[in-house]
């Protein structure tokens, strides 16, 4: 069992928990040796050590709980429609290959109640949601529905950008290939899906250099 540190990395183990880290440390230490290098010399000694924090980290949503969501009330006649946030930054891993998956979210919602939710929640539950191995189709799917609930909204419409860098550095090594997903929860109307499809956008995260040196 894993013991969480408020948010920042997640490689804070239980003593319990000291052991089979260790124990994983150690497989780490094997399979570089596998490769073919030497796990001894003395750039790649504390490598098992923070390639497991590395991993802890990028995986800390299996462990931690879903972020807490507070709700500011509106007051009066104040009302609003429609509420756009764009172009969340996220970073995951694939399921297929455990490479990094570097990407942005767009959440578009429609409040419920005349309450609404802190800006930086939403953008924190979807890096919490990214936190995992995860395939971009699924991760945009739950996140529709999520924060749909987590909102309390009438309906959440989501697209998701993101580079692939299994697609990136191996396999078709296309480094300009990018993956565009949309999701949508219920209580959406076939009008405003359109409208939004068409108006919504999410920007592609700009990792790779162009410019000659
Ligand atoms: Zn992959």
């Amino acid at each position: 069992m894993f013991t969480l540190n408020r948010g920042i990395i997640s490689a804070v183990l239980v003593h319990s928990d000291h052991d089979e880290l260790m124990e994983m440390e150690k497989y780490v230490s094997r399979l570089i040796e596998f490769l073919g290098d030497d796990p001894n010399r003395p750039g790649l000694r504390e490598t098992p050590r923070r390639f497991m924090n590395a991993l802890l980290e990028l995986t800390r949503g299996l462990r931690e709980p879903p972020p807490k969501v507070k709700f500011f009330p509106m007051e009066g006649n104040e009302y609003v429609v429609r509420i756009s946030i764009n172009d969340i930054r996220f970073i995951s891993l694939c399921e297929h290959h455990m490479l990094p998956v570097i990407g942005t979210v767009t959440v578009v919602y429609e409040p419920l109640n005349s309450e609404v939710p802190g800006l930086s929640k939403v953008a924190r539950y979807v890096k919490w949601l990214a936190a995992r191995p995860m395939l971009q189709e699924r991760f945009t799917a739950r996140l529709a529905n999520e924060l749909k609930e987590v909102l309390h909204a009438r309906y959440v419409y989501v697209k998701v950008c993101a580079l692939h860098m299994c697609a990136m550095i191996r396999g078709v090594k296309d480094e300009d290939m990018y993956m565009v997903t949309e999701a949508w929860s219920d209580g959406i109307s076939n009008e405003e899906l359109r409208d939004l499809r068409n108006s919504t956008h999410c920007r592609v995260p700009r990792i790779v250099l162009t410019k000659e040196y």
